[in-house]
């Protein structure tokens, strides 16, 4: 049974009608979600944006996208290609290590780089551009991997 009123932990929004305003939450003590619908709502959004692989129904929409991911984890698990951790982020002025591939693109010729959390985040978000990326490679139809431009040390 839900309490009769509950806070939300994120925004401190206060509820007489918890059972509106809150999620369920099977796993939560009062049975709701800790964060009140609306904040809810805003955490999934921001989880979306952070982790651009997240979202499923986007790669239902892009198979050829699911497709070229696919690729690339199977060419860096045969030891065709080094896991993208093993470069730095090619993202000029980033001094992260890398980890994961952006994809360029998507068709038989997958171009990818290596890029930390953050400046992948950044470049799906728009704050960063592909223009800046220091280092491309290359993913052909043979499963050949080659450089465009940038250091491939593999
Ligand atoms: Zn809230
Ligand atoms: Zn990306
Ligand atoms: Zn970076």
């Amino acid at each position: 049974m839900a309490a009769p009123t509950k806070t939300c932990t994120k925004c401190g929004f206060f509820s007489d009608t918890p059972e509106q305003d809150f999620s369920p939450k099977a796993s939560a003590a009062d049975g709701l979600h800790p964060y009140c619908k609306g904040c809810k709502a805003a955490a999934q959004r921001e989880t979306r944006r952070r982790n651009p692989g997240y979202d499923k129904e986007y790669y239902r929409q892009h198979p050829e996208k699911a497709i070229a991911r696919v690729r690339v984890r199977r060419a860096v698990k045969q030891g065709r290609i080094k896991p993208a951790r093993d470069f730095a982020c090619s993202m000029t002025g980033c001094r992260h290590s890398a980890e994961h591939y952006h994809h360029l693109t998507y068709n038989d010729q997958a171009q990818i780089a290596p890029v930390c959390a953050l400046c992948h985040a950044q470049i799906h978000s728009g704050d960063s551009s592909e223009r800046d990326l220091t280092a491309v490679y290359v993913l052909d139809a043979n499963n050949r991997w080659s450089t465009i431009f940038g250091s491939c040390e593999n």
